[in-house]
């Protein structure tokens, strides 16, 4: 079944407007009766029958709402170094597919892509990927894209884990780092593709991260974010 994000429902009714509406109305083509799945884009959803397609909205009779079945119990933020052109959209689908709830676009020393005076153009762009990729993959969340960090001054108070994917750690895999069970707010630091300084490793490990090994094969960045957020959610059960 089509699904669609919507605000603020109403008791028993919610309205779908803007880009999921252009969706629902011009590409879909649905109609009175037909029946859509929504999310509240807090993690419930429910199932709703269109009551009315208008000019820019539908309204639709909504069902009981619980828990999005498709949400992870852990908050994955992945911090991904930023990569060169169009890769970045490519990251973001697939880890929204796959359940991370943040994505920092992160500058950081071997970082081969400058961001540009046009960078909050790319943020409003990355948005509407997560927002697409999130209807597809039944989300109930849309991922959040979060204005650029530079890696040194990212903020890590917010996390109870932190990793590190590293290609200079040769010992500790992800998955052994996770024997100490992570806390449900988990941060993944991804490098650019020159790899991290070690410098750089060394500072994020300074405020708690754990540096980790995704394995004995060097992946290409836009491979590292989703191996990573796939191997954790694998080894977590969800
Ligand atoms: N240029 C580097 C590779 C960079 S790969 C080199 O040749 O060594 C880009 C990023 O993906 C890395 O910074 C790291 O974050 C991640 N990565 C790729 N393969 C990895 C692995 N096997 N283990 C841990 N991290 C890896």
């Amino acid at each position: 079944m089509n699904r669609f994000f919507v605000e603020n429902p109403g008791f028993g009714a919610a309205v779908v407007e803007g880009e999921d509406f252009k969706h629902l109305a011009s590409v879909l083509r649905l109609k009175k009766g037909d029946c859509v799945m929504l999310s509240d884009g807090r993690g419930n959803e429910c199932e709703g029958e269109i009551d009315r397609v208008e000019p820019g909205k539908a309204q639709v009779k909504t069902g009981p709402w619980r828990p999005c079945a498709a949400e992870p119990a852990h908050r994955i933020t992945l911090f991904q170094c930023l990569p060169k052109a169009g890769k970045m959209e490519i990251i973001l689908q697939k880890c929204t597919e796959l359940g991370v709830s943040a994505l920092v676009p992160t500058l950081s020393a071997r970082c081969v892509v400058q961001p540009g005076k046009d960078f909050d153009k790319k943020l409003l762009r990355y948005r509407k990927v997560a927002r697409e990729a999130a209807m597809q993959s039944h989300r109930g969340i849309v991922p959040q894209v979060l204005p650029l960090v530079e890696l040194k001054k990212a903020d890590l108070s917010d996390f109870d884990t932190v990793y590190v994917a590293y290609e200079g750690e040769k010992g500790l895999t992800l998955k052994a780092a996770m024997g100490d069970k992570p806390g449900r707010r988990v941060a993944l630091f991804v490098g650019p593709e020159g790899g991290f300084e070690a410098e750089e490793v060394a500072s994020l490990e300074a405020k708690g991260a754990r540096a980790v090994s995704l394995g004995p094969r060097i992946l290409r960045t836009e491979t590292a974010g989703m191996a990573m957020v796939a191997q954790m959610l694998f080894e977590l059960g969800e």
